[in-house]
């Protein structure tokens, strides 16, 4: 059983999918009518009407042409961080030769949202990055809550949704670039990052008019053809067959399947003496990551060895520190949650 916060389980539908005769992306019009498809789906996913972009490449592609497309030398950049995600914006940025400004938190602790708005108040800033969900700590952050100090700012938004998105609500129409990933709470195989992008992006981008390197979003926004090189179409379709469960269910019940399986997770291991590593209010109902210091990988290992059951552990120096069960997308079911915690308790008795 994987149970880890991305990948997760396939869906027989999508591995069924990922099976299905090659499409040539650049000759073959079914394929371009495959993607067409696909980003309508996404936008619906996404509740946006921003365009919707499909990069060839896992999460952190998202992450990294978001940053090289929208920061040119020089420019400033708030990341606002309370994980390790929310800290490497920080250094994507630098590396693109922007200047990063951390505002960060203890990775226990919510969003620093005063110190975001002093910040925000001391200096202009061209755009500021943050993280919906913290996957390795298992926190959700309020993006409503954030978004809100910087609304009175001129400054593009960059969110990682990597592992929201799909499982709970993210108000995209507040976000410029919302990045997601396939491999997290669509249940698709790893390899694509998708990112929806503002019309006030897209005039920045323009302006600034990236190196033409892979990171760059324009060529897949200005292309004759949406997309600018060999598409991978197997991931691609496999996307889409993906999206369709989705949407065939319905978002708001896939979003409460995730509340229900986080709920039992948390209520199971509360019964194990086992808490969750942030407090449960911010926990995320997308994963759970339960504070077991010291104890994480012999955790993890004796559950893979004994039975079968695979986690997480931490990451950004909890390696040891955290066990993670992802119940998202095809896990987020109260029944598999429920049988990775028999599992745990047998390893932990
Ligand atoms: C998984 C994840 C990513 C992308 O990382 P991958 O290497 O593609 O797994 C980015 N951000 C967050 C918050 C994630 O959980």
């Amino acid at each position: 059983m994987l149970m880890t916060p991305g990948p997760t389980a396939l869906p027989p539908s999508v591995r069924e999918a990922a099976g299905e005769e090659l499409l040539n992306p650049d000759v073959d019009p079914a394929f371009a009518d495959r993607y067409d498809a696909l980003k309508r789906k996404l936008g619906r996913i996404y509740g946006t009407d921003d365009e919707v972009v499909v990069l060839g490449g896992e999460g952190i592609l998202g992450l990294e042409a978001a940053v090289a497309s929208t920061v040119a030398p020089g420019d400033r950049v708030c990341c606002l961080s309370n994980g390790p995600y929310g800290d490497g914006f920080a250094d994507l940025v630098e590396a693109y030769g922007g200047e990063a400004t951390l505002v960060d938190a203890n990775y226990d602790d919510p969003l620093p949202l005063d110190a975001l708005e002093r910040t925000l108040d001391g200096e202009d800033f061209d755009l500021v990055t943050m993280v919906h969900c913290e996957t390795p700590t298992g926190t959700l952050n309020d993006l409503d809550a954030a978004l809100d100090r910087v609304a009175a700012h001129d400054v593009l938004t960059v969110v990682d949704a990597v592992s929201s998105l799909g499982g709970t609500p993210v108000p995209t129409d507040r976000i410029d670039i919302a990045i997601g990933a396939s491999q997290k709470c669509f249940s698709a195989p790893p390899g694509l990052a998708v990112c929806s992008v503002s019309d006030a992006a897209w005039e920045r981008i323009e302006a600034r008019d990236p190196d033409p390197l892979y990171t760059n979003l324009l060529p897949w926004h200005e292309a004759e053809q949406p997309y600018p090189y060999t598409h991978l179409s197997t991931l691609v379709v496999a996307l889409e067959a993906a999206l369709d469960l989705l949407l065939e269910a319905g978002l708001d019940t896939v979003y409460e399947r995730h509340r229900e399986a986080a709920l039992v997770c948390r209520e199971r291991g509360r019964n194990l003496g086992l808490e969750p590593f942030p407090d449960p209010e911010r926990s995320s109902p997308t994963v759970t990551a339960f504070a077991v210091p010291g104890r994480a990988t012999a955790l993890q290992e004796r559950l893979r060895v004994d039975h079968d059951v695979t986690l997480s552990t931490g990451l950004g120096g909890l390696e040891d520190d955290v066990l993670r069960v992802g119940h998202m997308g095809y896990n987020a079911e109260v029944e598999k949650v429920e049988q990775t915690m028999d599992a745990l308790a047998a390893v932990l008795d």
